[in-house]
């Protein structure tokens, strides 16, 4: 705006400056002439010797500083030098009297500014009078100059005055515009800027600004359409943020960002939905475990975990993953929990124990883990109403605060997870029903004929030996007969823990027909396997089973073969068990019989 004014000075300036020097000529050109006309016609008139006077009063007009004539060097040639006034020339009269131009000037410097200007009189044939009557030289000769001067002092004042009266009208209207501009401005600028500053906010999920409406016009619109949309925005957040809430059972946080919050959960439930799909698919729950193992640490970044499967019938505890390992032993907690279930506070509880205040809270977490500063998350997996697995998250301190955030994603996987493997536990407890005996508890014969195949394999890895002992009790349809059928039915279950506690954990114990059993010596050779077989037949012997009131006393026949050396193949070899065990039978009950080639050889007697 200053630079406006001050170019609209100097122009203003420039343009006076250059109307006064063009007026000033104008005037001086007039004047210049009217001498000469009044010089010619004092000449004409003979009143040359009166010129003085006239010079004299032109020289006093008002305005006129100076009004001299001087002579040219024809003229005083012809008519003498002339009056004082008239031999007066000075370098620029000399100038203009050399080259026949007019010369106008300012002179006087920026005090005494003036005007002057020296045009020449030039001898002519033509126009009013024939100079080259009265003066003897030829046509163009410059007869004399007249230098005028006039002071323009009050011009540049005059000048002055207009330019600041021009930059004032320039600076107030410029003013005025200005503050009129401004009403007009300044709400939309305060509405951008409010605007901006509630984007900028909303981008980072809060929407809670609302824009202050400053004028009824279109920008206050403007700023009612932003609130509008803002309140929008966050009711229907809050009631997303509140349904999604209720999906994983969680309460939303009023002060997080209620966008990424949200959006963060939505692609949570996402991944928990397709989890629930990809364990449907799962055949066994030993899969489904591996992939809450996997979620654990690829969604969450846990990496020091337990996963625990509950066998509740049996109050056990059973480590299925520690650390993404499966079945590694139990490293988190004491050891203890794995024959007691109820040592595990989840267990008990039926809740989920937050041991990141108190790490004493269940007594079973790990005391060297404890010591290292770990604290833990232990969370239920129900099924049936009951615990049907515990998954233990083990923290460390900076993880401590990440797992309360995670909580209610983890349990929503849970809960996805629960029913499947409630399901998978239901197949395959059904499918161990039918591998097993309702009554003895021990394997049935369709156990065998699933399982042969794998001990074989095993055998034969281990370049070990097995013995198949075939188990017939003596004499047995007589006490069917005289007790009646449950006496005999209880006798066969004494019988199995009698087989149970004489054979090593690893050894097989089946229910192989009625009365008949099959024990399957696992490592062992006929040899060694006689000594066993004597051990159970002694047992037995000495054992007295309940009838009723009485006690009764019954011996057990033993046939016992080994594979591979008595039998190349599996099912040979308890061919082989079989006979021997009629050869016990056949020489007198009660004993132990291994079998031998001849007994092959002549199985046609039995
Ligand atoms: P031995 O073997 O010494 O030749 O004579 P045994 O009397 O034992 O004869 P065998 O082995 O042929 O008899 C089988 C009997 O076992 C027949 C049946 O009444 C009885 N039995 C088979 N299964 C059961 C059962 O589940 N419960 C009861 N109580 N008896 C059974
Ligand atoms: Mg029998
Ligand atoms: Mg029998």
């Amino acid at each position: 705006m200053f630079l406006l004014m001050f170019v609209i000075s100097l122009a203003g300036l420039a343009s006076f400056r250059d109307f006064s020097i063009r007026a000033a000529t104008e005037h001086t050109r007039t004047t210049a002439e009217m001498i000469r006309v009044a010089l010619t016609e004092s000449m004409l008139n003979g009143t040359m010797d009166t010129r003085h006077s006239l010079l004299e009063r032109i020289a006093g007009v008002e305005g006129l500083d100076e009004a001299r004539v001087v002579r040219g060097d024809a003229v005083k040639e012809q008519f003498g030098e002339g009056i004082a006034m008239e031999t007066q020339a000075d370098r620029l009269d000399y100038q203009v009297m050399i080259t026949g131009e007019a010369l106008y000037t300012l002179v006087g410097g920026y005090l005494n500014p003036r005007f002057r200007a020296t045009i020449p009189y030039i001898a002519s044939s033509k126009g009013d009078v024939n100079c080259l009557n009265c003066h003897q030289v030829k046509e163009g000769t410059v007869l004399g100059v007249v230098t005028l001067s006039a002071s323009i002092a009050h011009m540049r004042t005059a000048g002055i005055i207009t330019v600041i009266v021009l930059v004032s009208v320039v600076a107030l209207f410029s003013i005025i515009s200005l503050l009129y501009l401004r009403r007009i401005l300044q709400p939309l600028a305060l509405t951008a800027q409010e605007v901006e500053h509630a984007v900028k906010l909303a981008n980072s999920g809060d929407f809670s600004v609302r824009i202050q409406p400053h004028t009824n016009d279109e920008i206050g619109a403007i700023a009612k359409h932003f609130n509008t949309l803002s309140t929008g925005i966050t009711n229907k957040l809050t009631e997303i943020r509140h349904n999604v809430a209720c999906l994983v059972q969680t309460q939303p946080l009023e002060t997080t960002d209620l966008l990424t919050d949200t959006a963060n959960t939505v692609s949570g439930l996402v991944k928990v939905s397709q989890f629930k799909q990809a364990i449907e698919e799962d055949e066994t729950s030993e899969e489904v475990f591996q992939r809450i193992s996997e979620v654990l640490q690829a969604e969450f970044q846990f990496n020091t975990f337990s996963i625990y499967e509950i066998d509740s019938n049996r109050k056990q505890i059973r480590s299925v993953c520690v650390d993404g390992i499966a079945q590694a032993p139990i490293q988190w907690c004491s050891p203890d929990i794995g024959d007691k279930c109820t040592a595990c506070r989840v267990v008990r509880t039926g809740h989920y124990i937050d041991g990141r205040e108190n790490t004493l809270i269940c007594r079973s977490f790990s005391h060297d883990a404890q010591s290292q500063g770990y604290k833990y998350l232990c969370l239920p997996v129900i099924q049936s109403g009951g615990v049907g697995s515990v998954i233990q998250i083990v923290l460390k301190p900076e993880e401590e605060a990440s797992a309360e955030r995670a909580r209610p994603l983890v349990e929503s996987y849970l809960r996805e997870a629960a029913p499947v493997l409630q399901a998978k536990r239901l197949m395959a407890s059904l499918r161990e029903s039918t591998l097993n005996d309702a009554m003895t508890g021990l394997r049935n014969r369709r156990f065998l004929e699933e399982y042969a195949e794998t001990l074989v394999n095993q055998c034969k890895r281990r370049r070990t030996a097995m013995t198949l002992m075939m188990l017939d009790l003596d004499y047995f349809k007589t006490v069917n007969d005289t007790y009646g059928h449950d006496i005999g039915d209880a006798i066969l279950i004494d019988l199995a823990a009698i087989f149970m506690a004489n054979v090593r954990e690893s050894d097989l114990v089946i229910r192989y027909g009625g009365e008949e059993f099959l024990i399957i010596l696992l490592d062992t050779d006929a040899e060694a396997g006689v000594s066993v077989a004597d051990k159970i037949r002694a047992a037995v012997e000495n054992h007295q089973f309940k009838a009723g009131s009485t006690l009764l006393t019954k011996t057990i026949s033993i046939g016992l073969a080994d594979y591979p050396n008595d039998g190349q193949a599996f099912w040979q070899a308890l061919k082989f068990a079989d006979v021997s065990l009629y050869a016990a039978k056949e020489n007198g009950r009660n004993q132990v019989v291994r079998f031998s080639q001849e007994l092959w050889v002549s199985k046609e007697k039995y």
